[in-house]
């Protein structure tokens, strides 16, 4: 059964430029940056040095903790173990590798035959999801494993996440059309080590052949259902999906599994069918690179570690860009530097031009409440942006901050074109640092 949410918005979704655009193998780069934080919890340490000889899927990067080891995307030589800049506004350190374009394999890789899958433990195959550096990669990038292992005995229902609502973004759609078999199966692992016999697909009702993708595809025997969900942004949030489909409602501060949900992205249960069948960690992903400037709107099997410089090239843009975001127009973070690498998390490059310019210089709230009837989080965005402005920490606890999924419904609505967004991350900044000195 499906349900709604509160809230949410109707953008323009734009997803007709690359949409019909199926997965194409980027030619690998001659340089590939690979970071060693792409995950939330602790970096990675890097486990080789300049002048190293790696392999294909090698691990170079592991720590203990909350932490996903990262893997070589490509055979070659260690460059370079230094601090480069990160998607997230940052400067990380990476393990940089001149590609010698041979893609030798690590020995370590071998696939796993259906029998010996079957006797793995649960225990075994988190372990081998761990391994293989398997995170959210619908852009949370919370490691898999622990998702996995804090839900036993709590999950009776598992969605996976193929709303995808960001305008734009197309990446989960091409591959639920074109690796649905191994979608499902990473899927199947999913459901033997929470040890249920159903789980259901969540995805908009604007993707019409990806439903068809997976609905030719399931056995009926696996309990695996199709939900199809009317579109609104934000569909994809993890909360708002999980009400859509179950009804149920994630209390304040707290996770899925508190209402029995575990939400998994579509490229991460081909990611896990990968490491289990084919023994292969997390070295590539699609990127949907799209914009409204964009040449050639594409998507791409990228190894993880290319620029997106070397993405841009790959598909041209008509000016020069006013905007490149990591991720789509809604949520995405603009970059101000293009030698950033891709991500595990990262589904998209948005190539925007100048149109897209429509910031007034010294926007004021003229209390129209528009940002209140769009917030999914039923949250005051007008009353949290004054608090800010006014550096009020007690009143952005009291309007519950913490709880805003930085959608961006509030700002697209705003006439006043405020950028609440960017207060309210400037906001929980503050937060943390208060919470930080006390
Ligand atoms: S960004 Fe935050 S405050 Fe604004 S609509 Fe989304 S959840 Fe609500
Ligand atoms: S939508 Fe913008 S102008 Fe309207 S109340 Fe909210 S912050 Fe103020």
């Amino acid at each position: 059964m499906a349900f709604s949410f509160f809230g949410g918005v109707h953008p323009k979704e734009n997803k007709w430029y690359a949409e019909e655009k199926k997965v194409q193998t980027f030619p690998e780069p001659d340089v590939l940056i690979i970071p060693m934080n792409q995950h939330i919890g602790a970096p990675c340490k890097p486990l080789v040095k300049k002048g190293d000889s790696v392999t294909m899927g090698q691990k170079i990067g592991d720590n203990q903790g909350l932490c996903v080891p990262v893997h070589a995307s490509v055979s070659g030589t260690v460059k370079a173990v230094e601090m480069r800049p990160h998607s997230s506004g940052m400067t990380v350190m990476s393990v940089v590798i001149q590609n010698d374009h041979l893609d030798t394999l690590c020995e370590d890789i071998k696939p796993r035959t259906q029998e010996e899958i079957d006797k793995l433990t649960d225990t075994e195959l988190m372990n081998i999801i761990r391994e293989a550096g398997i995170v959210g990669m619908g852009g949370a990038t919370f490691p898999t494993h622990v998702k996995l292992s804090s839900g036993l005995g709590k999950v009776d229902t598992i969605i996976v996440n193929v709303s995808e609502c960001e305008p734009y973004i197309v990446a989960d759609d091409r591959l639920c059309q074109e690796y649905p078999a191994e979608m499902l199966k990473g899927l199947q692992i999913i459901m033997k080590i929470f040890n249920l016999n159903s789980a259901h697909i969540g995805i908009e009702d604007n993707k019409s052949a990806a439903v068809k993708a997976l609905r030719r595809e399931i056995d009926p025997q696996t309990g695996i259902q199709v939900d199809v969900l009317p579109a609104k942004y934000p569909q994809g949030a993890e909360k708002q999906l999980i009400q859509a489909i179950t009804g149920r409602q994630v209390p304040s501060g707290g996770l899925p599994a508190a209402v029995g949900c575990a939400v998994f992205n579509a490229a991460t249960c081909k990611a896990i069918y990968d490491a289990v069948y084919l023994g292969m960690p997390l070295i590539r992903r699609i990127v949907t690179v799209s914009g409204d400037i964009v040449m050639e709107p594409k998507n791409l099997m990228v190894p993880i570690g290319t620029t997106f410089n070397d993405l841009l090239e790959a598909v041209g843009h008509r000016e020069n860009p006013y905007k490149v975001l990591s991720g789509g127009p809604m949520m995405g973070a603009a970059q101000f530097d293009l030698s950033v690498p891709v991500i595990k998390g990262s589904n998209a490059v948005t190539i925007l031009g100048s149109k897209n310019r429509f910031r007034v210089n010294e926007p004021h709230c003229i209390r129209c409440g528009k940002c209140i009837d769009v917030c999914p989080m039923r949250l005051m965005p007008l009353m949290m942006y004054s608090a800010q402005r006014g550096g009020d920490l007690e009143e952005l606890k009291k309007q519950n901050l913490l709880d805003c999924i930085e959608c961006g419904c509030c700002a697209y609505t705003c006439p006043a074109t405020i950028p609440l967004v960017q207060a309210f991350r400037a906001g929980k900044q503050q937060l943390r640092d208060a919470a930080a000195k006390k």
